[in-house]
């Protein structure tokens, strides 16, 4: 399935798997218009993948403006590795949230 798309140029509605538009011929940079009911999936799985390679580092935190936390994770290194593990696990199983109480999860949630 595709999404519905818009050009950037010409404004024209086209399909998310043309890399060119079909009306102006231009290449694309998708903005996805419709919204997305994984939109929310999405950004947990990027939140796992940050969490993944730079939690240890509290990356994900300082993204998701939990500064705080994020300095005092990146000092002890991610609490020497358990913190760090226990963040990858929340996000996994959708316990994660970010400064604006949204839910990050790399399991769809409704
Ligand atoms: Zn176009």
């Amino acid at each position: 399935m595709s999404l519905s798309v818009f050009c950037r140029y010409c404004g024209q509605q086209i399909s998310d798997i043309d890399l060119n538009c079909t009306h102006c011929g231009l290449k694309q940079n998708f903005t996805v218009v419709s919204s997305s009911p994984s939109r929310k999936n999405s950004e947990g799985v990027i939140a796992f993948i940050v969490c993944f390679l730079f939690g240890i580092f509290g990356l994900h935190r300082f993204i998701y403006g939990k500064t705080g936390t994020g300095i005092l994770m990146l000092i002890t290194l991610g609490g020497f590795g358990i913190w760090w593990l226990i963040d990858l696990i929340r996000i996994g199983i959708g316990h994660f949230t970010d400064s604006k109480g949204n839910q990050l999860s790399l399991i769809h949630n409704h």
